[in-house]
């Protein structure tokens, strides 16, 4: 199923195609709207028809059901939820080409493929605006948004700066509050698929969404997330017990750091260069040489990096250290995974898997 994204993206583009005509031939023909659109809305009704036909899935018209989702984690989620794909929902990924969460922008083709579908999930926070715009465009009136960070409720956290962090106005923190400077704007952390938790929670509720959306197979739903969230919750017992054994509880980022709900989950303090995803890349000298002090202090085996980091900060740091002998690794913080390589076995929990070790490691546990 996974490898249909390329699959699903040509056939959007074909029906986008197939709209676009239908617009230019409707405008042409001088008012005569004959059979424009009938011929492609009508063979991809039957297709779905065919396919679906046992289930009697999809919307009360018959057609494919829409599910639009913005970055890997909610896709991932999604695809696990629809397990078999029962009702052959369409499932899209838009981030498919690895953009980056905050630098994602939709193309046309994107914009009318929220505009028209059941279901659109997307992360929230200040990196979707995207999302918001897109949806001022929405022609479904039956339409299912989920904003995951929205979703959480009292779950979602802000992000925080901890004493040597330097913020997206690039001055450290040392700890202070900053009502002072009158720019005390708490901004909640998107990063909310980095925890194992919020993902079992999340997926409580693109399931509901999902039964709601396409009722003939709720109990399917019912069960692929039920059996989900089992391996979320074997896979965060293990997280923690990691966390238990853990004979250092800091984790030290030479980088931005994304991963403030998993390290609140399990407990552990940490430090980093910047907070979130700061569009900062230069770390400060003071950044940098309080970062290496708190690396000999506590003391660190390892100074982490996020994937796509090219490391520099974290090289620095350890090279400002007294026996220059911090290991670096990198945890993945799933932000750029493309379409591809959801295509190619990667999954969420796959990740999640391969980011406990290094955790451990980190953890000297
Ligand atoms: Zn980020």
């Amino acid at each position: 199923m996974a490898g249909n994204i390329k699959k699903m993206k040509a056939a959007a583009a074909a029906v986008f195609t197939a709209v676009l005509t239908g617009m230019l031939t409707a405008c042409g023909a001088g008012g005569a709207a004959k059979t424009p659109a009938a011929s492609p809305a009508a063979a991809k009704t039957e297709a779905a028809q065919t396919t679906a036909a046992e289930t009697e899935a999809g919307s009360a018209s018959g057609r494919r059901l829409k599910i639009v989702t913005g970055m890997f984690p909610e896709y991932d989620w999604t695809r696990e939820i629809l397990g078999d794909n029962p009702g052959d929902a369409e499932l899209t990924l838009l981030m498919d080409s690895g953009a980056d969460l905050h630098s994602y922008q939709p193309t046309a083709e994107d914009m009318m493929r929220i505009a028209s579908c059941d279901l659109f999930i997307y992360t929230g926070g200040v990196s979707s605006q995207w999302a918001r715009d897109a949806l001022k465009g929405a022609v479904n009136p039956d339409m299912i948004v989920i904003d995951l960070l929205d979703a959480l409720g009292d779950r979602a956290k802000e992000e925080t700066l901890v004493e040597g962090m330097q913020d997206a106005h690039g001055h450290e923190h040392e700890g202070h509050d900053h009502e002072e400077d009158g720019h005390e704007e708490e901004e909640l952390d998107e990063h909310v698929w980095l925890s194992l938790r919020n993902a079992s929670f999340l997926c409580g509720m693109i399931e509901e969404a999902l039964e709601k959306a396409d009722p003939s197979n709720k109990e399917v739903y019912a069960a692929n997330t039920a059996a989900y969230q089992e391996k979320l919750g074997e896979l965060d017992k293990q997280y923690q017990e990691a966390a238990d054994a853990a004979k250092v509880r800091t984790l030290l980022f030479g980088d931005r750091f994304p991963f403030l709900y998993l390290a609140e989950d399990y407990g552990l303090s940490y430090y980093a260069a910047f907070s979130g995803c700061s569009a900062e890349t230069e770390a400060s000298f003071e950044t940098v040489a309080f970062l290496a002090a708190k690396a000999d202090e506590i003391p660190v085996s390892c100074v982490l990096t996020i994937d796509g980091s090219d490391k520099r900060i974290a090289e620095t740091i350890v090279r400002s250290t007294k026996n220059q002998d911090q290991k670096i690794l990198t945890l993945n913080s799933m932000q750029s995974i493309a379409g591809k390589q959801a295509g190619e076995g990667v999954t969420y929990l796959s990740v999640m898997e391969e980011n406990l070790p290094v955790l451990r490691e980190a953890l000297g546990s």
